[in-house]
């Protein structure tokens, strides 16, 4: 009996001694932010002005499309436990199934106190013959403009919450402007040389709006938004009429979207299908295009030797 308690008392100190040490390392862990992202471009751009001083968690995986996702129970577990919650807003997330507003509902979050749209402030495109909230074109990251926005909105609020590294954030964000900035200079010369009647970006979905007003090129698409029908027979058809009255001489495709229906339109239109670019995910990590700077960089480069063909 006496040998018993002794070895009781043991493990009862043991037991004492292995929860102190993993409350320890719990309280490391939680002495940084949990963020939370919506999709793979808000997390990078998170990540160059945050660096390791935040645990991130970012939901839509890369390649997947962002407009109408489920989310896993690992991403409501991140997010009823997160500081701050980073979401595109302006019909992204919230538009079609509306997955992020469940989302947000279920964990009790609210907005402009635990999460925030990082397009606020961005001079907003709505779909074409719209001009009300819920009918925006999600897509203002296209214009590196807005992508600095995007930045400065998400160093106001990491150093809301988390002041002491206040310095680490600024001093990141002004580097990260910067790059920003001239690949923004870059890519306005880069169009300037392209004849006229080559300068359209044709790609599956109506994504690149903001991307045209910035840089000076058209675009034309097969749907409008992802939350739409994607690829209907009429859609093509539409898209070859118009592509017959130009001499565009290369189309798109994105990344995180089904090739097949512009396959069509490049059979149907004899206009081969240049690159794939990136729009709604940035690309798998080691590859080309893997952050925001470089699916930028990829796509400015890839459709200016397209338009050039
Ligand atoms: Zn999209």
């Amino acid at each position: 009996m006496k040998k018993l308690s002794v070895f009781a008392l043991f493990m009862l100190a043991f037991i004492g001694l292995a929860a102190c040490s993993s409350q320890k390392s719990s309280s490391t862990a939680s002495s940084k932010l949990n963020v939370v992202t919506t999709n793979s471009i808000i997390a990078d751009i998170t990540k160059n002005i945050a660096g390791d001083q935040i645990n991130l968690h970012s939901i839509v995986p890369v390649g997947k499309d962002p407009h109408e996702y489920e989310p896993l129970p690992e991403d409501v577990k991140k997010t009823s436990q997160a500081d701050l919650i980073f979401y595109n807003g302006i019909n992204l997330e919230t538009g079609g199934n509306a997955w992020f507003t469940k989302l947000v509902d279920n964990a009790q979050k609210k907005e402009n106190k635990d999460y925030y749209a990082v397009s606020d402030g961005i001079d907003v495109i709505y779909l074409e013959g719209q001009n009300e909230k819920g009918k925006e074109d999600p897509h203002a990251w296209l214009n590196l403009e807005n992508g600095i926005i995007y930045a400065q909105n998400i160093a106001k609020r990491l150093i809301e919450k988390d002041p002491k590294n206040k310095a680490t954030y600024e001093k990141n964000l002004k580097a990260y402007v910067e790059k920003l900035s001239a690949l923004d200079r870059e890519a306005k010369e880069k169009f300037s040389n392209i004849p006229e009647e080559k300068k359209m970006i044709v790609t599956s979905e109506g994504c690149f709006k903001y991307f045209s007003k910035a840089y000076n090129v058209p675009s034309a698409y097969i749907w409008e938004i992802n939350t739409e029908e994607e690829g209907t027979p009429d859609q093509i058809k539409t898209l070859v009429e118009k592509l017959r009255k130009t001499k565009v001489p290369s189309l798109f495709v994105e990344s995180s979207v089904d090739e097949r229906p512009m396959k069509t339109v490049s059979k149907d239109t004899n206009i081969p299908i240049y690159a794939k670019i990136f729009t709604d995910s940035i690309a798998e990590e080691g590859q080309e295009g893997d952050s925001y700077y470089s699916m930028m960089k990829y796509n400015l480069d890839k459709i200016a030797e397209g338009l050039a063909q």
